[in-house]
């Protein structure tokens, strides 16, 4: 993630959470939907990937988006906030 996107507070890690959920949701759907080796042809060559590809990706940001609010709630914790 580019340094100027990177959440500043928990309600902004929170947003990033919910936004990487419904991507992996999306992905997961248009796996299912059309396969995991078909691409969105709707879009050019050099931007085409396959549905896994997307997956894999889009469940790469959500982890990162989980380690994001876990960094969070564990410093909410020790103020008492998220606990
Ligand atoms: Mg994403």
């Amino acid at each position: 993630m580019k340094k100027q996107y990177e959440p500043q507070t928990i309600e902004q890690a929170l947003g990033y959470l919910i936004e990487e959920c419904g991507e992996v949701c999306a992905a997961a759907g248009k796996t299912l939907r059309w396969g995991p080796q078909s691409v969105n042809p709707e879009l050019s060559r050099e931007e085409q990937e396959t549905n896994a590809e997307c997956l894999w990706r889009e469940m790469r940001d959500l982890s990162g988006a989980i380690a994001r609010m876990r960094k969070f709630i564990a410093n909410e914790e020790t103020n008492g906030g998220w606990s």
